[in-house]
Protein backbone atom coordinates (compact mmCIF):
# COMPACT_ATOMS: atom_id res chain seq x y z
CA UNK A 1 0.00 0.00 0.00
CA UNK A 2 1.08 3.79 -1.19
CA UNK A 3 1.91 6.06 1.83
CA UNK A 4 0.36 8.93 -0.50
CA UNK A 5 -3.05 8.27 -1.52
CA UNK A 6 -6.66 9.93 -2.66
CA UNK A 7 -9.51 8.09 -0.78
CA UNK A 8 -12.55 9.45 -2.77
CA UNK A 9 -15.63 10.35 -0.82
CA UNK A 10 -17.70 12.08 -3.12
CA UNK A 11 -17.58 12.32 -6.74
CA UNK A 12 -20.89 13.90 -7.73
CA UNK A 13 -21.90 17.65 -8.52
CA UNK A 14 -24.64 19.70 -7.20
CA UNK A 15 -27.05 17.78 -6.45
CA UNK A 16 -26.44 14.87 -4.75
CA UNK A 17 -28.33 11.24 -5.86
CA UNK A 18 -28.33 7.98 -4.98
CA UNK A 19 -25.04 7.44 -6.79
CA UNK A 20 -23.11 9.92 -6.13
CA UNK A 21 -22.32 12.70 -3.15
CA UNK A 22 -20.97 15.87 -3.32
CA UNK A 23 -17.77 17.17 -3.74
CA UNK A 24 -14.75 15.37 -0.79
CA UNK A 25 -11.29 13.98 -1.23
CA UNK A 26 -8.79 13.00 1.23
CA UNK A 27 -5.44 13.18 1.13
CA UNK A 28 -3.46 10.53 3.08
CA UNK A 29 0.34 11.36 3.26
CA UNK A 30 1.75 8.75 6.08
CA UNK A 31 -1.50 8.91 7.72
CA UNK A 32 -1.88 12.31 8.30
CA UNK A 33 -5.24 13.24 6.34
CA UNK A 34 -6.06 16.25 4.16
CA UNK A 35 -9.24 17.27 2.85
CA UNK A 36 -10.22 18.88 -0.04
CA UNK A 37 -13.99 20.14 0.12
CA UNK A 38 -16.08 19.07 2.85
CA UNK A 39 -19.55 18.48 0.72
CA UNK A 40 -22.62 16.91 2.71
CA UNK A 41 -22.06 13.73 3.61
CA UNK A 42 -18.47 13.87 3.49
CA UNK A 43 -18.20 12.40 7.68
CA UNK A 44 -20.58 9.40 7.17
CA UNK A 45 -18.51 8.99 3.67
CA UNK A 46 -15.39 8.94 6.27
CA UNK A 47 -16.78 6.53 8.02
CA UNK A 48 -17.73 4.10 5.69
CA UNK A 49 -14.67 3.98 4.29
CA UNK A 50 -13.02 3.40 7.55
CA UNK A 51 -10.77 6.72 7.35
CA UNK A 52 -9.41 8.00 10.60
CA UNK A 53 -10.66 11.83 10.99
CA UNK A 54 -9.20 12.46 14.10
CA UNK A 55 -5.55 12.17 12.24
CA UNK A 56 -6.40 14.89 10.08
CA UNK A 57 -5.41 18.78 10.85
CA UNK A 58 -6.25 20.55 7.90
CA UNK A 59 -8.95 21.40 5.52
CA UNK A 60 -8.29 23.01 2.04
CA UNK A 61 -11.52 24.54 0.77
CA UNK A 62 -11.22 25.02 -3.77
CA UNK A 63 -14.40 27.48 -2.97
CA UNK A 64 -17.83 28.80 -1.61
CA UNK A 65 -20.44 26.57 -3.25
CA UNK A 66 -22.52 24.38 -1.06
CA UNK A 67 -21.57 21.47 -2.97
CA UNK A 68 -18.21 21.56 -1.19
CA UNK A 69 -18.38 23.52 1.89
CA UNK A 70 -21.76 21.97 3.47
CA UNK A 71 -20.38 19.04 5.08
CA UNK A 72 -18.22 20.81 7.55
CA UNK A 73 -20.91 21.96 10.59
CA UNK A 74 -21.40 18.59 11.12
CA UNK A 75 -18.26 17.08 10.64
CA UNK A 76 -16.37 20.02 12.91
CA UNK A 77 -19.17 19.27 15.48
CA UNK A 78 -18.61 15.48 15.41
CA UNK A 79 -14.98 16.00 15.37
CA UNK A 80 -15.70 18.06 18.89
CA UNK A 81 -18.30 15.15 20.18
CA UNK A 82 -15.25 13.10 19.99
CA UNK A 83 -12.86 15.09 22.38
CA UNK A 84 -9.74 14.72 22.80
CA UNK A 85 -9.09 18.36 22.38
CA UNK A 86 -8.52 18.56 18.60
CA UNK A 87 -7.84 21.48 16.33
CA UNK A 88 -8.25 21.96 12.85
CA UNK A 89 -7.05 24.76 10.22
CA UNK A 90 -9.52 25.47 7.45
CA UNK A 91 -8.09 26.97 4.52
CA UNK A 92 -10.50 29.19 2.38
CA UNK A 93 -10.93 32.76 1.22
CA UNK A 94 -11.47 35.46 4.15
CA UNK A 95 -15.40 35.41 3.08
CA UNK A 96 -15.44 31.15 4.26
CA UNK A 97 -14.33 32.55 8.10
CA UNK A 98 -16.57 35.29 8.10
CA UNK A 99 -19.08 32.66 7.07
CA UNK A 100 -17.94 29.17 9.01
CA UNK A 101 -16.93 31.30 12.25
CA UNK A 102 -20.56 32.25 12.89
CA UNK A 103 -22.00 29.01 12.35
CA UNK A 104 -18.79 26.84 14.28
CA UNK A 105 -19.23 30.05 16.87
CA UNK A 106 -23.17 28.80 17.55
CA UNK A 107 -23.16 24.62 16.82
CA UNK A 108 -19.96 24.13 18.39
CA UNK A 109 -19.53 27.11 20.88
CA UNK A 110 -18.76 24.86 23.80
CA UNK A 111 -17.50 21.50 21.97
CA UNK A 112 -13.49 21.15 22.82
CA UNK A 113 -12.26 21.68 19.31
CA UNK A 114 -10.27 24.42 18.33
CA UNK A 115 -10.97 25.71 14.10
CA UNK A 116 -8.34 27.53 12.91
CA UNK A 117 -8.59 29.91 9.58
CA UNK A 118 -5.83 30.39 6.95
CA UNK A 119 -6.85 32.77 5.19
CA UNK A 120 -5.75 32.67 1.14
CA UNK A 121 -6.40 34.46 -1.68
CA UNK A 122 -7.38 33.82 -5.30
CA UNK A 123 -3.47 33.80 -7.12
CA UNK A 124 -0.59 31.33 -7.08
CA UNK A 125 0.70 30.68 -3.55
CA UNK A 126 1.93 28.15 -1.23
CA UNK A 127 -1.16 27.92 1.62
CA UNK A 128 1.04 25.08 3.69
CA UNK A 129 4.13 23.29 3.97
CA UNK A 130 5.97 21.19 6.79
CA UNK A 131 8.94 18.57 6.53
CA UNK A 132 7.73 16.74 3.82
CA UNK A 133 4.92 18.34 1.30
CA UNK A 134 4.22 21.79 0.51
CA UNK A 135 0.48 22.37 -0.60
CA UNK A 136 0.04 25.62 -3.54
CA UNK A 137 -2.97 27.24 -4.79
CA UNK A 138 -3.63 27.32 -8.53
CA UNK A 139 -6.21 30.22 -9.24
CA UNK A 140 -9.12 28.43 -11.44
CA UNK A 141 -11.96 29.76 -13.79
CA UNK A 142 -15.39 29.51 -12.01
CA UNK A 143 -18.20 31.58 -11.29
CA UNK A 144 -16.98 32.87 -7.94
CA UNK A 145 -13.55 33.19 -6.74
CA UNK A 146 -11.76 29.27 -6.81
CA UNK A 147 -8.47 27.76 -5.94
CA UNK A 148 -7.69 24.52 -7.13
CA UNK A 149 -4.22 22.75 -5.00
CA UNK A 150 -1.17 21.38 -5.65
CA UNK A 151 0.54 18.58 -3.00
CA UNK A 152 3.94 17.99 -3.61
CA UNK A 153 6.55 16.02 -1.77
CA UNK A 154 9.71 17.62 -1.36
CA UNK A 155 12.90 16.57 -2.36
CA UNK A 156 13.63 13.79 -0.75
CA UNK A 157 17.14 12.08 1.02
CA UNK A 158 19.27 9.69 -0.96
CA UNK A 159 19.31 6.21 0.15
CA UNK A 160 22.38 5.06 2.30
CA UNK A 161 24.10 1.93 1.23
CA UNK A 162 24.93 0.95 4.82
CA UNK A 163 27.75 -1.42 4.01
CA UNK A 164 30.09 1.34 1.72
CA UNK A 165 29.06 3.39 4.66
CA UNK A 166 30.73 0.83 7.48
CA UNK A 167 33.69 0.24 4.63
CA UNK A 168 34.60 3.63 4.66
CA UNK A 169 33.87 3.83 8.28
CA UNK A 170 31.57 6.77 8.34
CA UNK A 171 30.72 8.42 11.74
CA UNK A 172 26.75 8.02 12.67
CA UNK A 173 26.87 12.31 13.19
CA UNK A 174 27.92 12.32 9.25
CA UNK A 175 25.23 9.92 7.63
CA UNK A 176 22.58 13.00 7.33
CA UNK A 177 24.98 15.24 5.98
CA UNK A 178 25.93 11.99 3.66
CA UNK A 179 22.12 11.39 3.28
CA UNK A 180 21.62 15.08 1.49
CA UNK A 181 24.53 14.73 -0.77
CA UNK A 182 27.86 15.54 1.02
CA UNK A 183 31.26 13.64 0.17
CA UNK A 184 32.66 11.94 3.16
CA UNK A 185 36.48 13.34 4.62
CA UNK A 186 38.11 10.73 6.10
CA UNK A 187 40.69 11.77 9.27
CA UNK A 188 43.25 11.74 6.67
CA UNK A 189 41.94 14.15 4.36
CA UNK A 190 40.80 11.38 1.32
CA UNK A 191 37.26 12.34 -0.24
CA UNK A 192 34.81 9.38 -0.58
CA UNK A 193 32.19 10.95 -3.24
CA UNK A 194 28.81 10.79 -2.01
CA UNK A 195 27.52 8.76 -4.78
CA UNK A 196 29.98 5.87 -3.83
CA UNK A 197 28.21 5.74 -0.32
CA UNK A 198 24.43 6.31 -1.57
CA UNK A 199 21.90 5.83 -4.61
CA UNK A 200 19.06 8.30 -5.95
CA UNK A 201 16.58 9.08 -4.02
CA UNK A 202 12.42 8.36 -4.51
CA UNK A 203 11.65 10.80 -7.38
CA UNK A 204 9.26 13.02 -5.36
CA UNK A 205 5.40 12.57 -5.90
CA UNK A 206 2.53 15.86 -6.91
CA UNK A 207 -1.24 15.51 -6.61
CA UNK A 208 -3.32 17.94 -8.20
CA UNK A 209 -7.08 18.29 -7.59
CA UNK A 210 -8.59 20.95 -10.05
CA UNK A 211 -12.14 21.41 -9.45
CA UNK A 212 -14.66 23.39 -10.40
CA UNK A 213 -13.29 25.05 -13.36
CA UNK A 214 -13.73 26.17 -17.17
CA UNK A 215 -11.34 24.51 -19.71
CA UNK A 216 -8.28 26.96 -19.64
CA UNK A 217 -5.08 26.01 -21.13
CA UNK A 218 -2.90 28.18 -19.37
CA UNK A 219 -3.55 26.45 -16.16
CA UNK A 220 -1.56 23.58 -17.54
CA UNK A 221 2.06 25.36 -16.87
CA UNK A 222 0.79 26.37 -13.25
CA UNK A 223 -0.11 22.48 -12.56
CA UNK A 224 2.78 21.04 -13.48
CA UNK A 225 3.88 17.66 -14.90
CA UNK A 226 1.81 15.99 -11.36
CA UNK A 227 1.82 12.18 -11.34
CA UNK A 228 -1.94 11.88 -10.55
CA UNK A 229 -4.97 15.12 -11.66
CA UNK A 230 -7.87 15.01 -10.31
CA UNK A 231 -9.70 17.15 -13.09
CA UNK A 232 -13.44 17.95 -12.72
CA UNK A 233 -15.68 16.29 -15.83
CA UNK A 234 -18.83 17.89 -14.71
CA UNK A 235 -19.68 17.39 -18.31
CA UNK A 236 -20.03 15.36 -21.43
CA UNK A 237 -18.69 16.89 -24.76
CA UNK A 238 -22.61 17.39 -26.44
CA UNK A 239 -23.19 19.89 -23.42
CA UNK A 240 -19.93 21.89 -23.82
CA UNK A 241 -21.58 25.22 -24.01
CA UNK A 242 -23.57 24.30 -21.12
CA UNK A 243 -20.19 23.37 -19.28
CA UNK A 244 -18.42 26.93 -20.22
CA UNK A 245 -21.26 29.17 -19.54
CA UNK A 246 -21.37 27.03 -16.27
CA UNK A 247 -17.71 28.05 -15.38
CA UNK A 248 -17.07 23.75 -15.95
CA UNK A 249 -15.11 20.98 -17.94
CA UNK A 250 -16.48 18.27 -19.94
CA UNK A 251 -14.00 15.36 -20.02
CA UNK A 252 -12.35 15.81 -22.86
CA UNK A 253 -11.25 18.73 -22.13
CA UNK A 254 -10.34 16.91 -18.72
CA UNK A 255 -8.11 14.52 -20.82
CA UNK A 256 -6.82 17.50 -22.90
CA UNK A 257 -5.22 19.06 -19.81
CA UNK A 258 -4.12 16.15 -18.37
CA UNK A 259 -2.07 15.95 -21.84
CA UNK A 260 -1.13 19.59 -21.83
CA UNK A 261 -0.18 19.68 -18.27
CA UNK A 262 2.41 16.13 -18.99
CA UNK A 263 0.48 14.20 -15.91
CA UNK A 264 0.92 10.35 -15.76
CA UNK A 265 -2.41 9.94 -15.19
CA UNK A 266 -6.22 11.46 -14.83
CA UNK A 267 -9.00 11.19 -12.47
CA UNK A 268 -12.53 12.12 -13.35
CA UNK A 269 -15.21 13.36 -10.79
CA UNK A 270 -17.72 16.09 -10.13
CA UNK A 271 -20.70 14.31 -12.26
CA UNK A 272 -23.17 16.46 -13.46
CA UNK A 273 -26.45 14.25 -12.17
CA UNK A 274 -28.24 14.31 -15.51
CA UNK A 275 -25.46 11.65 -16.82
CA UNK A 276 -26.57 8.05 -15.72
CA UNK A 277 -23.34 5.95 -17.87
CA UNK A 278 -20.28 6.92 -15.62
CA UNK A 279 -18.30 4.92 -17.86
CA UNK A 280 -19.12 7.74 -20.67
CA UNK A 281 -16.74 10.59 -18.90
CA UNK A 282 -14.03 7.77 -19.14
CA UNK A 283 -14.15 6.64 -22.36
CA UNK A 284 -14.32 10.39 -23.67
CA UNK A 285 -11.29 11.56 -21.82
CA UNK A 286 -9.42 8.58 -23.13
CA UNK A 287 -9.85 10.03 -26.99
CA UNK A 288 -7.74 12.42 -25.63
CA UNK A 289 -5.32 11.06 -22.80
CA UNK A 290 -4.44 7.35 -22.29
CA UNK A 291 -4.43 6.84 -18.76
CA UNK A 292 -8.02 7.46 -17.23
CA UNK A 293 -8.69 6.30 -13.76
CA UNK A 294 -12.94 6.65 -13.37
CA UNK A 295 -13.85 7.64 -9.98
CA UNK A 296 -16.32 6.65 -7.42
CA UNK A 297 -16.73 6.51 -4.02
CA UNK A 298 -14.68 4.72 -1.86
CA UNK A 299 -12.10 4.30 -4.48
CA UNK A 300 -8.77 4.81 -3.03
CA UNK A 301 -6.12 6.14 -5.90
CA UNK A 302 -2.21 5.56 -4.98
CA UNK A 303 -0.71 8.93 -6.35
ZN1 LIG B 1 -18.98 21.98 -7.41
Amino acid sequence: MSDFRIHTLGCGSAKPTLRHQPSSTVVDYHDNLFMVDCGEGAQIAAQRFRLKLNRMRHIFLTHLHGDHVLGLPGLVSTLGLAGGGGHLTIHTFKEGERILNEIFGFFSRDLPIKVEFNVIRPEEAVVFENNSITVRTVPLRHRIPTVGYVFEEKEKPRHIDRRMCDFHQVPVCQLRNVKNGSDFIKPDGTIVPNRMLTSDADPARSYAHISDTAYTPSLAEKIGAVDLLFHETTYLDIHRKEAKARGHSTAREAGRMAALCGAKRLLTGHYSSRYKDDDAFRREALEEFPEVILNREGLTTNV
